[in-house]
């Protein structure tokens, strides 16, 4: 049978020049770039281009990237980077954010800030709950279970003007704006600068890398204070020898997602469309969940009312269809969505919700098959 996989929001197979790129660093080229004989300093010249690479892909400066074991430790280096630094202040941080934004954020003192029914941010909420001790605002660009593409661009002219505020009225503390772009990258832009961030979470896993590769982007100027310490590398901000095979793992499928993302969301949004379509016509009662309009093109979230979505997910992989409930981070827990509670589902109706996320190898057919199985599936649980 074959498998017909919709969950690319969790993880992505390798691309072959992705995996072409890391081979020589399991092997020929394993040196540690902090020795100093020549393979050492050959390393260390690779690294660098690596992040070179990296940064061009982003709009950024070498000195700005990080390398990190993947987004959950770019967003904790983000934000328990800059919160230990500043004990009395406090973060913001949106109330759909993935739990490796949340958990951090939960370390210290902290408010959430609401989304509407579409998951989009509230920028006047936003703006009421900036004070005097906000240090950090973090709000990822696209939301894992919904897709919701967050206006970044307004949060950071909102961020910026807090900012010149406090040049003219003395207070010296920071304001920041960091956002977990992990599921951005096969289809938007990530100029750092057009997005206006300080601080940027990105993983290789959701853009055809490898697993436990990941940056964070720092821009110049911004401190972070460390939290693996040793050796110093990575500028002192996170110590061990570093990885080589997966950094340049990351830099090249950085590099392509980047490079085809507009061809890429073409395709991936057509047939997402198609999808769409199919539900409503097999399966009137399904509700697609999120913004219509400002939402990336992989992920649908479906609600099937009065369908347990574990059953419906397990039924579904039995017929060669892999989805997901929720996220699969927050599928072990027995909770339902943070994030479907947040835009006002209750706990019944998110129980019922299914997210299915699409990627490059899909074909029209591998939809339609899915789409059939689903509705198959439905008429049978009723
Ligand atoms: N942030 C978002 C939005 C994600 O979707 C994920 C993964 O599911 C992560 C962070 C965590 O990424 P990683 O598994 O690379 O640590």
């Amino acid at each position: 049978m074959k498998r017909i996989y919709l969950d690319h929001a969790a993880a992505t197979p390798v691309n072959t020049r992705v995996l072409e790129a890391m081979l020589p660093y399991f092997s020929k080229q394993f040196h540690n770039p902090s020795a100093t004989y020549l393979a050492g300093r050959q390393a260390r010249k690779e690294l660098e281009e690596i992040r070179h690479e990296t940064a061009v892909a982003i709009g950024a400066k070498s000195a700005e990237v990080i390398f990190t074991a993947g987004a959950t430790e770019a967003n904790s280096l983000a934000i328990q980077g800059v919160m230990r630094q500043f004990p009395h202040a406090e973060a913001l941080v949106s109330s759909i954010e993935h739990e490796s934004v949340l958990e951090p954020a939960r370390l210290f003192k902290h408010r959430e800030i609401p989304v509407d029914d579409q998951g989009l941010i509230i920028l006047n909420k936003l703006s009421d709950l900036i004070n005097d001790k906000t240090v950090l605002v973090s709000v990822m660009l696209v939301n894992n279970e919904l897709g919701t593409i967050q206006p970044l661009r307004e949060i950071s002219e909102l961020v910026s003007e807090v900012r010149q505020a406090r040049l003219g009225n003395g207070n010296n503390l920071p304001m920041l704006l960091h956002s977990d772009a992990a599921q951005a990258g096969n289809y938007l832009d990530l100029h750092v600068s057009r997005l206006g961030v300080d601080l940027m979470s990105l993983n290789a896993g959701k853009i055809y890398g490898p697993k436990q590769s990941g940056t964070l982007y720092v821009k110049a100027g911004v401190r972070l204070r460390p939290m693996v310490v040793g050796g110093g590398q990575e500028f002192g901000l996170r110590s061990g020898t570093e990885n080589l095979a997966a950094a340049a793992g990351l830099a090249t499928a950085l590099q392509i997602a980047q490079r085809r993302r507009r061809e890429e969301s073409k395709k991936i949004m057509d047939l997402r469309s198609h999808f769409e379509e199919l539900l409503k016509n097999m399966i009137p009662q399904a509700v697609i969940n999120g913004s219509p309009t400002r939402r990336a093109p992989h992920i649908l979230s479906v609600t099937i009312p009065g369908q347990d979505n574990e059953r419906l997910m397990m039924q579904l992989d039995e017929a060669g269809i892999q989805c997901a409930v929720g996220s699969a981070c927050s599928a072990a827990r027995q909770e339902a969505s943070h994030t479907l509670s947040a835009i006002g589902l209750s706990d019944e109706t998110a129980r019922s919700t299914l997210r299915f996320s699409l990627g490059r190898h899909l074909t029209k057919a591998d939809i339609e098959k899915a789409a059939t199985e689903l509705s198959r599936l439905t008429a049978s649980n009723r």
